[in-house]
């Protein structure tokens, strides 16, 4: 602000300005110091399309930050830091490190309540934070602690790797995005949400032990996804297919909802559980398949799924690339997809 000071001194006045000349000036002081409010702000990007509301968010960036440093140095002896630090901040950073690891490291960036409610007031809050719950009192004094080094070191280079990642992205979403919203809500026979979907862009994602891949999450009623900026970002269009998976996780829900109750449904007649998580494979499969079509439509050559590149659910690939294709070309119904799969997985097991 204190720019904004000198600038006031700079634009002072003279007893004879006109009326227009006085309110230029008014209207450049307005600027600076919207610019300097701005460049303060927490919100550090946004930008929306029909049925997305992208935002970049300083201090969920820094928690995302300092949680998987502390989870690697945790979990698996290792570092995302890569530059050297001069040892004061290397001081200050380790303090904020020690709190993540002593009381944070082991709540799940997804399930833990304690990280859900987080998420939801930081990316709510706009500068200067007026009020800070008892509850993440300490969190909120750790981070402000470590604010400046996170700024000035890691900030700017992860900032605008979460610009770029939206900025090469968003035409294409514009593009697709009715098509998809069409195809999806028609194939889950569920209601699309009402209010724009919430993501929120992080440099680093959420891992867990078992899985170290750069992972977007997401949380729904309302859908609140979590994308990131590093990850398989090469493939071009592998982070469209992945914000579209996440954010039509509210269409299928446990064993409620058209794709649920199908499985649940068919699974009760033929008296078998049905296999582990066959209705998120079916919506990696739906998903992934219309997004392949509706790129492939706008001239990008992507040729494999997300679910396809990854082996993800690879024992289910052959069953779900038969039946539930027949069922997207609505040649059979998900009832009779469903039990078809089900019979070609368990015969595999034999
Ligand atoms: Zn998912």
């Amino acid at each position: 602000m204190k720019n904004a000071e000198n600038l006031w001194k700079f634009v002072d006045t003279s007893d004879y300005l006109t009326y227009d000349k006085q309110m230029s000036k008014f209207y450049l002081i307005l600027a600076i110091l919207s610019f300097c409010y701005s460049s303060h702000a927490q919100i550090e990007y946004q930008d929306s399309t029909k049925y997305y509301a992208f935002e970049v968010n300083y201090w969920f960036n820094l928690h995302h930050f300092l949680w998987l440093e502390s989870f690697m140095n945790v979990n698996k002896d290792s570092t995302i830091i890569e530059q050297n630090l001069p040892q004061s901040s290397k001081f200050i950073l380790s303090q904020a490190l020690d709190f993540y690891k002593k009381e944070l490291v082991d709540l799940d960036l997804r399930t833990s309540d304690y990280m859900n409610e987080f998420k939801h007031w930081i990316t709510k809050q706009v500068e200067p934070i007026a009020h800070v719950p008892p509850k993440f009192e300490r969190h909120m004094s750790v981070l402000k602690d470590v604010s400046d080094i996170y700024r000035t070191h890691f900030w700017p280079t992860q900032k605008n790797a979460c610009i770029n990642v939206l900025e090469e992205n968003i035409q294409l979403i514009r593009q697709t995005e009715e098509k998809f919203v069409d195809s999806i809500t028609y194939l889950t026979r569920q209601f699309w949400q009402f209010e724009k979907l919430k993501v929120n862009i992080t440099y680093v994602a959420k891992a867990s032990k078992w899985n170290l891949r750069n992972r977007p999450y997401t949380t729904i009623f309302p859908t609140h996804v979590v994308m990131n900026a590093i990850g398989e970002n090469q493939v071009k269009g592998n982070w469209i297919e992945l914000l579209y998976h996440e954010s039509a996780h509210h269409l299928i829900l446990g064993s409620s909802y058209f794709i649920g109750g199908t499985i649940s449904d068919v699974t009760e007649t033929m008296k078998i559980k049905p296999p582990r998580q066959l209705g998120h494979s079916y919506l990696f499969y739906l998903t992934g398949e219309i997004t392949k079509g509706l790129l492939r439509e706008a001239g990008l050559p992507y040729d494999k799924t997300y679910m396809e590149r990854n082996h993800v659910f690879s024992k289910y690939h052959s069953s779900l690339g038969k039946y539930l294709q027949e069922y997207m070309d609505r040649k059979i119904t998900l009832s009779e997809a469903t039990k078809n799969i089900i019979i070609a997985i368990n015969n595999m097991k034999k």
